[in-house]
C-alpha cells in the first residue's frame, strides 16, 4: 500500500488565495491588517523565519512591519516595545519571534501582547479559551493540522489520536484542539514507557518531537493518518521529519511529507489569525 501523500503546500496555496481576497475587503473598508513581528538578538534561524513571514505577509497584501532589537535590550526595554505596539491602531497582530535570551521571560513578554493581538495563541487567556472550546486565536502549527485534516475529509470523532510531544506550542494544544473535535486522546513524552505500544494504536499519529526519522513503520498502524511536525537534518544536512517518511508510507493511510507539509501551514495560520483580528476589529468599529 502507498499513502496518500497530504500535500501541506497546496492547502496552504489554496487557503492564503483566500486571505488575500479578505485582505483586499479590509483594504477597500480601511483596514489594512498589519502584523508587527519583533527579533532579538542574531539569531540566523530566527532571521530566517521571520524573513519567510514578513515575505508571506506582503505576498497576500498586508503590512509587516519589524522590529530589531540587539540581544542587550533589557526586559523591561523589550515590554515597552510590545505596549507600544499593543496601542497602535495599524497593528492587528504581534508576535515576539522565540527563543528569547536567558535574562528575558519569554512568559511575561507572551503575558504583556495584548490577547487581542495575540495571533500565535500562546497568551494565557486564549490558551483558557481554546480548551474551553471558545473562539480565540489557535497556536499555528496545531491549528494548521487541523486545517489539513479538514481539507482532507479525515473524520476525527471517535477516533484515537497519539501526540508525541507535550510541548506548550505544538503538542498539548494539539491534543487539545483534536479532543474538542471528539477524538481520544493519548499524549506520549520522552519519559512514556514503551512508546510504540501507543502509537501502534493510532488512528491519528502527530509526531512532534524534533528526532529525524525516529518513527520507523514499527511505530504505525497500518491505514493509520500520520502528521510529521518535526523540522530535523539528517546525516546529508537535509531538511527532514520526525517520520521516517520512506518507510512509514508503505504502510500508512495519509501521511504529510516534510518539506511541504505542516510548515506551509503553520505560516498560512498566522496570516490567518492576523486578518481575523484587523476583522473583529472593523465590527467592533462598525457596532461602535
Ligand atoms: P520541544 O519543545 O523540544 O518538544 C519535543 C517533545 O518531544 C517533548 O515533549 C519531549 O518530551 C518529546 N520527546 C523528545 N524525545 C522523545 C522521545 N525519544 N520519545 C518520545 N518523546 C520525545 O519541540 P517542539 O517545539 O514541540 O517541536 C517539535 C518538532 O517540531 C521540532 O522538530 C520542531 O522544529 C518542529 N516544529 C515544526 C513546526 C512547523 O511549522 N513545521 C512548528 C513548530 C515546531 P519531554 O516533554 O518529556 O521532554
Amino acid at each position: 500500500m502507498t499513502a496518500h501523500l497530504i500535500d501541506g503546500k497546496k492547502i496552504a496555496a489554496e487557503t492564503r488565495k483566500n486571505l488575500q481576497i479578505e485582505v483586499g475587503e479590509l483594504v477597500a473598508a480601511g483596514v489594512k491588517p498589519g502584523l508587527a513581528v519583533i527579533l532579538v538578538g542574531d539569531n540566523q534561524a530566527s532571521r530566517t523565519y521571520v524573513t519567510n513571514k514578513q515575505k508571506s505577509c506582503k505576498a497576500i497584501g498586508m503590512e509587516s512591519v519589524l522590529m530589531e532589537l540587539p540581544e542587550s535590550v533589557t526586559e523591561k526595554e523589550l515590554l515597552n516595545h510590545i505596549e507600544e505596539l499593543n496601542n497602535r491602531d495599524d497593528i492587528h497582530g504581534i508576535l515576539v519571534q522565540l527563543p528569547l535570551p536567558d535574562h528575558i521571560s519569554e512568559t511575561k513578554v507572551i503575558e504583556t501582547i495584548s490577547p487581542e493581538k495575540d495571533v500565535d495563541g500562546f497568551h494565557p487567556i486564549n490558551i483558557g479559551k481554546m480548551m474551553t472550546g471558545q473562539n480565540t486565536f489557535l497556536p499555528c502549527t496545531p491549528f494548521g493540522i487541523m486545517q489539513m485534516l479538514k481539507y482532507e475529509g479525515i473524520s476525527i470523532t471517535g477516533k484515537h489520536a497519539v501526540i508525541i510531544g507535550r510541548s506548550n506550542i505544538v503538542g498539548k494544544p494539539m491534543g487539545q484542539l483534536l479532543l474538542n473535535e471528539n477524538a481520544t486522546v493519548t499524549y506520549c513524552h520522552s519519559k512514556t514507557d514503551d512508546l510504540a505500544s501507543y502509537t501502534r494504536e493510532a488512528d491519528i499519529l502527530v509526531a512532534a518531537i524534533g528526532k529525524a526519522k525516529m518513527i520507523t513503520a514499527d511505530y504505525v498502524k497500518e491505514g493509520a493518518v500520520v502528521i510529521d511536525v518535526g523540522m530535523n537534518r539528517d546525516e546529508n544536512g537535509k531538511l527532514c521529519g520526525d517520520v521516517d517518511f520512506t518507510d512509514v508510507a508503505g504502510k500508512v493511510g495519509s501521511i504529510t511529507p516534510v518539506p511541504g507539509g505542516v510548515g506551509p501551514m503553520t505560516i498560512t495560520m498566522l496570516l490567518y489569525n492576523t486578518v481575523q483580528s484587523a476583522k473583529n476589529k472593523l465590527n467592533y468599529r462598525n457596532q461602535g
